[in-house]
């Protein structure tokens, strides 16, 4: 019998390949492996679980039952893949099992930056980039008022209008000076941060969070201002970082993520990737729109028509309900002008390269209203 194809990975990256695979074929075998528990849900619930109350099981949206008889999948769940062989095309297990595979799919996602802090009261910092992760987060909650989150990206940010929507009171700790620093010109984030204050997040712009002690009752956190915050729970929401690991030992090409052309190959003919782990042409972009284009390419290829993926921009809404986020940061590196419009916590910010060309923009409050016909004024990524 023909090897199966395998998939590593069962988040949305994963979930989209068999999914769209199934569209085009019924009977080629996929095994699908996971370190997880292979239960489907969608990853961006996980920070508006307060504001639309779910807890962590409402966010199920199948079991892993349900996924196998619907995709016809052979489904491992708490597996993980400790090696790739790609000369003789096989993965190697935690259990010491070896597979053979025809087509390997590396959807493995990324890792979070183990948050750079010392100090007796680590025990109380989580950080939160599965449904596993969301539900231990949600249960150290039970009966906490007081949270501190480490960072204010787009994960820090939305779970700081979360979880003050659940009524617990923020802190957030920014050394970047602002908050949502990679996305947004500093009008924008001032205009978000000003919003989320009013809201009751605390925001302390500067220093670093360093140390986190035990307290009789919670922790206290030191900043690197001498400042100290008591807090009964740390959320620790400092980057994520493209798994590379397993690609990497096996030899295959990788840099900031596993690098793979337009047909989302690794630098082996029977090895891709695509989602959080992989860097298409170039482009890193941890989010579901890329995903699920690339999803619907591989899908294609897979099933034995070459397809490349296109990448148009795609534009990112940042759920901060006291204040609507979309914005397309302009190319990194990119020369250019912001030019800002501005009326309270509406602000239009239109990114021009030196041709005069429109590369990007960030959007809040009612000027989010744009964002489509800004989107589509942007040229695609490739
Ligand atoms: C809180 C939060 C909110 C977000 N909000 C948005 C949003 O609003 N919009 C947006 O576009 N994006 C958002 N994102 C990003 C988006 O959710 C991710 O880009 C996307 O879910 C990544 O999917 P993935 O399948 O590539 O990776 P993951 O979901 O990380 O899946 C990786 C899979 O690989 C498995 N795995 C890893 N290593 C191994 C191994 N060695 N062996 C076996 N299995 C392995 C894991 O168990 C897992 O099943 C958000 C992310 C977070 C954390």
């Amino acid at each position: 019998m023909a090897a199966p194809i395998i998939i590593i990975g069962s988040g949305l990256a994963g979930f989209n390949t068999i999914k769209e695979f199934r569209r085009h074929d019924t009977t080629t075998p996929v095994v699908m492996l996971t370190a997880d528990d292979g239960q489907n849900y969608s990853k961006p619930m996980l920070s508006t679980g307060f504001t639309r109350n779910k807890a962590a099981d409402e966010l199920v949206m199948a079991t892993v039952d349900k996924l196998k008889e619907q995709f016809d999948v052979d489904l491992r769940t708490h597996t993980v893949v400790t090696g790739i062989d790609v000369d003789a095309k096989q993965v190697s297990l935690d259990n010491g099992d070896t597979l053979a595979y025809s087509k390997l799919v590396l959807a493995n996602g990324a890792k979070v930056f183990e948050p750079p802090l010392k100090g007796s009261g680590l025990d109380a910092v989580y950080t939160v980039n599965n449904l596993m992760d969301y539900r231990r987060f949600r249960e150290a909650l039970e009966g906490k008022k007081r949270v501190v989150i480490v960072g204010s990206g787009l994960i820090g940010t939305e779970f700081s209008n979360d979880l003050t929507n659940g009524d617990f009171q923020v802190h957030v700790v920014e050394p970047a000076g602002r908050c949502l620093p990679t996305f947004l010109p500093e009008e924008a984030s001032l205009a978000v941060s000003g919003a989320l204050s009013e809201l009751g997040v605390t925001f302390h712009f500067g220093p670093f969070a360093q140390e986190v002690e035990k307290l009789d009752h919670g922790v206290r956190v030191h900043l690197s201002d001498g400042a100290t915050i008591d807090a009964d729970v740390v959320l620790s929401a400092v980057g994520l970082q493209p798994n590379i690991d397993l690609a990497k030992a096996a030899g295959l090409e990788v840099n900031r993520g596993v690098k793979v052309d337009k047909f989302l190959r690794a630098s082996h003919p029977d090895v891709f990737a695509l989602g959080d782990c992989a860097e298409v042409e170039g482009h890193v972009l941890l989010y579901v729109l890329p995903l699920m284009a690339a999803a619907r390419a591989l899908a294609s290829t897979l099933a034995g028509t070459e397809t490349a993926v296109k990448y148009p921009a795609m534009p990112i809404t940042i759920k901060v309900p006291a204040c609507a986020v979309a914005c397309a940061p302009p190319p990194l590196g990119l020369e250019g002008r912001w030019e800002v419009e501005q009326d309270g916590h509406h602000v239009k910010a239109l990114y021009y390269d030196t041709q005069d060309q429109l590369r990007g923009f960030a959007l809040t409050g009612d000027a989010v209203k744009e964002r489509m016909a800004l989107g589509k004024q942007l040229p695609d990524l490739f």
